[in-house]
């Protein structure tokens, strides 16, 4: 696979290809489908942004809550989800709500992951594979694709057994 030379390690440097945020397209975004850039929504998009690594719901309540004192881990999970939908957010780890992390995406930040199984360590890649497949089912050529998920799932080199 031509991934390795083209993965990046989430953590120590800033998130791959984020760009600083503009309020303005984030709340353009919203608007296309129909939504409210509302001072919660705000707030769990600056934290995430922040953040440069990808987040938990739990760690993006956590940081919430001095500003939002209240707010619960479903607000925040519902908040990400819409903020992921509409290309705000990046969601890493797509097996299930428990492990999924959330990333700040910015403009044109479409990529994929590596995912460790272990510790929850993420890798970007800046390649896609539906570049190179059909892009509809040959069953139904008129299938009209919104969009993809894809990921891949093993150990990282400090998880693996050492024997
Ligand atoms: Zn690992
Ligand atoms: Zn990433
Ligand atoms: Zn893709």
């Amino acid at each position: 696979m031509p991934a390795a030379g083209g993965a990046r390690a989430h953590g120590e440097t800033t998130a791959y290809g984020v760009k600083p945020l503009n309020l303005h397209r984030a709340v353009q975004k919203l608007k296309e489908r129909g939504l409210k850039l509302t001072p919660q929504r705000l707030e769990i998009l600056k934290i995430v942004m922040e953040a440069g690594r990808p987040l938990t719901a739990r760690e993006v309540m956590e940081a919430a809550r001095a500003t939002h004192p209240h707010i619960s881990v479903d607000t925040v999970y519902r908040n990400l989800t819409v903020l992921t939908q509409c290309g705000l957010l990046n969601q890493v780890n797509l097996q299930n709500r428990e492990s999924a992390r959330f990333e700040y995406q910015g403009e044109d930040g479409h990529h994929h992951h590596f995912v460790c199984l272990e510790c929850g360590k993420s890798f970007c890649v800046e390649w896609c594979p539906t570049a190179t497949m059909h892009a509809v089912p040959a069953q139904d050529p008129g299938f009209r694709v919104l969009a993809h998920a894809f990921e891949v799932y093993g150990y990282c080199s400090r998880c693996q057994p050492s024997d």
